[in-house]
């Protein structure tokens, strides 16, 4: 279609997050003839970033470098996405629906006064639109959007859209852009992460999660172990949270992460529709609950029924024998 679109990446600890080369994928499925611009903002040399961006699909890239952008602010990035669009001029803008893409896209779109379709999980072109899948009511249905006009301005959730194949010969401009990030009401001194070890569970492919049925903190042990094997991270149900039996950074949920991996494991969790809200959009997914007519199973691609102090044991040494 020959547009120009922007595509912002997200740097964290000084690595890309795989969502951004979702987001190029996203860009180059609307965009197979145009040109697509990555944007990073951070602090010290982003440029080997930039090119990891082109090598994954994108054009060129800009990066804006500054002690400021150390860690993400709203107005910091707001600043620093300002100068590129306002450079740039894109026809379209795509982002993760990220913690950082769901506060900084629309603090763009209203300076822009700019429409946004958030949290995407799917992308095509029919003829001249652009069609955005994107689920409502808590992922019970799902609703196709086309921007009639202005920006094509949108946010993609992570794990919907497959990166493209990382190429290493493709080559474009990384160029520095000078900003000045002043004048912030937030600095952020220090950032003390809850879960520091493992695989971040937004961007997991194998999910194993814990209910209440897993009884207590100790009984987490044998899902961690699982995940382990599986190279994965653990989550879990609001109702182990609020039992106390894991920190609610684990939840998953309407009121927790939306997660979208390739494989989930629902340990010990009844289904209830705000924990479907995080996670019925999983491509496979496995239920472990000893009441035959838990609601999980409506959902889930395989059910086993037992107690899951037995069955989890036994899944995990039988993958590792693979
Ligand atoms: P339970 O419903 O108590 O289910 C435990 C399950 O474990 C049962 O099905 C039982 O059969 C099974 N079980 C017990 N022992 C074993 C065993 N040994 N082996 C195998 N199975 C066993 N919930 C979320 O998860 N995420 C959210 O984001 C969320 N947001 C909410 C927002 C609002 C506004 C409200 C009102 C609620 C929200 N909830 C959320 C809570 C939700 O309604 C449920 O209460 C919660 O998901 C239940 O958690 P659970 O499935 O772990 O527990």
């Amino acid at each position: 279609m020959g547009k120009k679109l922007l595509v912002i990446g997200e740097v964290r600890d000084g690595a890309l997050r795989n969502v951004s080369f979702e987001a190029v994928a996203a860009a180059r499925k609307i965009n197979e003839d145009g040109e697509v611009v990555a944007a990073l903002f951070g602090e010290g040399n982003l440029e080997q970033l930039g090119n990891e961006m082109i090598y994954y699909g994108a054009d060129r890239a800009v990066v804006v470098q500054h002690e400021n952008l150390k860690n993400y602010t709203s107005e910091g990035y707001a600043q620093a996405a300002m100068a590129v669009i306002e450079d740039e001029n894109p026809e379209g803008i795509i982002m993760g629906h990220t913690a950082q893409g769901k506060d900084l896209t629309p603090k763009i779109a209203s300076r822009l006064e700019s429409g946004l379709i958030s949290d995407a999980t799917d992308i095509e072109v029919d003829g001249d639109d652009v069609v955005f899948t994107r689920p409502i009511y808590s992922g019970k249905a799902f609703e196709k959007k086309v921007v009639t006009e202005g920006l094509l301005f949108a946010t993609i959730r992570p794990n919907n859209i497959a990166p493209l194949d990382r190429d290493d010969t493709r080559s474009g401009e990384v160029a520095v852009k000078d900003v000045e990030i002043k004048d912030l009401r937030t600095v952020i001194k220090d950032i003390i992460r809850k879960t520091t070890e493992g695989v971040d569970l937004s961007e997991a492919k194998v999910i194993v999660a814990g209910g209440r049925g897993v009884k207590s903190a100790d009984g987490f042990k044998p899902l961690e172990e699982l995940a382990e094997v599986l190279g994965g991270a653990v989550g879990a149900s609001r109702g182990a949270c609020d039992a106390g039996y894991c920190d609610y950074s684990l939840q998953i949920g309407q009121t927790g992460k939306v997660v979208t991996p390739d494989l989930y494991i629902a340990c010990g969790i009844s289904g209830a529709i705000q924990h479907l809200a995080g996670m019925s959009n999983s491509k496979v997914i496995v239920a472990i609950n000893k009441d035959p007519e838990a609601n999980i199973f409506n959902v889930a691609d395989y059910g086993i029924v037992g107690d899951l102090f037995e069955v989890v044991p036994k899944l995990t040494e039988e993958i590792k024998k693979l």
